[in-house]
């Protein structure tokens, strides 16, 4: 019986909301354990994504969140069968958290990013080179379909990003930061950490000495053949494109601030966290819910249109949601300035969110909190306790890391 048959295929892209995040976990819990071990890196085709969850977009605006991914992956197999999958969820945890740790590495990211937009400008080969790669013309046939699908669909399986950034530094020589630029803006779960660290492991940025080759053979092996490339075709070396590569040491990490149980509150939903359900918000007195208006930009560049649909869907999704929750309506704002006006309006004196991870939406932040300030608005950025028992074991490799998970689960009562 082919993989197929055993397990439905979920819509690519997947519905930008919470329930069909929550019907999609359903369905693939009974994959979560051996199966998935074992079929994880196949790539079958944006027809065929029965092997894999593709919840990331809806964890990555927290449509569905990261403890209920492991609950159901321990309740359905235990943490030994369920190793795997958990892993990769930790995986995104354990970037978000590195980057927390050592924000100069995103501030370097866009710094590099729009010097290498300025030489597009002024180099003719290097932009007929980029724009090539960007269209899907550069006659590799793999690499020319992924672009295609990464543009219809906002996705990609993790094993192509792979192949395509390997590609897109070692054959066809362009700037890692414009490939990862195009990944950020046109995935729908495009995510500042995952996205600019695994582009930086695979151009050997992240682990000293530690690069990924995309060789033809194991294309062809984990697309099941749907891909031949010719070995000739692709490059034969991907050497560190910083062989003396240091890391800046991890600061420290902003805690979370406790809301004053005592101060009318408005909740800002932002689409880094659209499950204000679970905020522990219920005894406060919540007088206004209001979300951000449109998806935050993600690099100078547009934001491509399936990550702009999914995240301005997810927004409505996850306000509704709220506004139900708290007995309000939800409304929309633009501007600091309209969160001030509704806060005033409802006689809010602390605006409560989510604190804003490293990213688009920190930097909108570090602009926001003296506005805030000046309006005599107490701004209580919470964290939630996945991130604040994880965080702190990302000073080092993913090895450390992983070998911390059994104790945080125990921490957050997940067994
Ligand atoms: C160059 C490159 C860029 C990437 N950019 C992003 C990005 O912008 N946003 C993003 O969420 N992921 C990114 N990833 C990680 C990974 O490819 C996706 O999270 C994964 O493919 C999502 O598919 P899925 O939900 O079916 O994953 P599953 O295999 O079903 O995994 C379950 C969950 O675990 C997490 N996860 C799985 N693999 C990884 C991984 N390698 N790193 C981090 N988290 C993981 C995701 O939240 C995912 O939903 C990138 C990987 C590479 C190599």
């Amino acid at each position: 019986m082919s993989q197929t048959e055993l397990f439905a295929s979920p819509p690519v892209p997947p519905t930008p909301d919470r329930q069909a995040g929550l019907d999609r976990l359903k369905a693939f819990t009974p994959m979560m354990g051996r199966r998935y071990a074992a079929q994880r890196n196949f790539d079958f085709g944006p027809e065929d994504r029965s092997n894999i969850s593709v919840l990331s977009a809806h964890v990555r605006h927290r449509l569905v969140l990261e403890p209920e991914l492991a609950q159901a992956a321990l309740k359905a197999h235990g943490l030994q069968t369920a190793e795997k999958f958990i892993q990769e969820v930790c995986w995104r945890t354990y970037w978000k958290g590195w980057l927390e740790l050592r924000p100069s590495r995103w501030s370097e990211y866009k710094a590099e990013l729009s010097q290498a937009l300025h030489t597009l400008g002024e180099d003719e080969a290097l932009r007929r080179r980029y724009h090539a790669a960007r269209n899907g013309l550069t006659g590799l046939e793999c690499f020319d379909a992924w672009v295609g699908e990464l543009m219809q669909t906002g996705y990609l399986h993790n094993h192509a990003r792979m192949w395509f950034a390997s590609i897109w530094i070692y054959t066809l020589e362009l700037p890692w930061v414009l490939g990862a630029d195009l990944f950020l803006r046109h995935l729908i779960d495009g995510d500042p950490a995952s996205n600019t660290l695994s582009w930086r492991w695979v151009g050997g940025l992240q682990t000293a000495g530690k690069t990924y080759l995309a060789r033809a053979s194991n294309i062809e092996k984990y697309t099941g053949g749907r891909f031949t490339p010719d070995a000739g075709a692709l490059a034969h070396d991907a050497p560190p494109l910083d062989p003396a590569l240091q890391h800046p040491a991890p600061q420290t990490l902003a805690a979370g601030e406790a809301p004053d149980p005592d101060a009318p509150a408005l909740v800002w939903l932002h689409e880094e966290d659209l499950h204000a359900e679970s905020w522990a918000a219920d005894r406060l007195d919540v007088r206004a819910v209001v979300r951000q208006a449109q998806p935050l930009a993600r690099g100078e560049l547009e934001l491509g249109e399936c990550a702009a649909r999914f995240t301005q869907q997810a927004l409505i999704d996850g306000a509704k949601r709220a506004g139900a929750h708290f007995g309000l309506t939800a409304q929309a704002a633009a501007h600091i300035e309209d969160v001030i006006d509704m806060a005033r309006s409802a006689g809010a004196k602390q605006i409560l969110m989510q604190r804003p991870a490293v990213g688009p939406g920190q930097d909108q932040m570090a602009a926001y909190r003296a506005a805030l300030a000046q309006a005599d608005l107490t701004l209580c950025e919470m964290r939630r306790s996945w991130d604040a028992a994880f965080h702190p074991y990302a000073t080092k490799g993913f090895f450390k890391f992983k070998s911390a998970i059994p104790t945080v689960f125990d921490q957050l009562r997940l067994n």
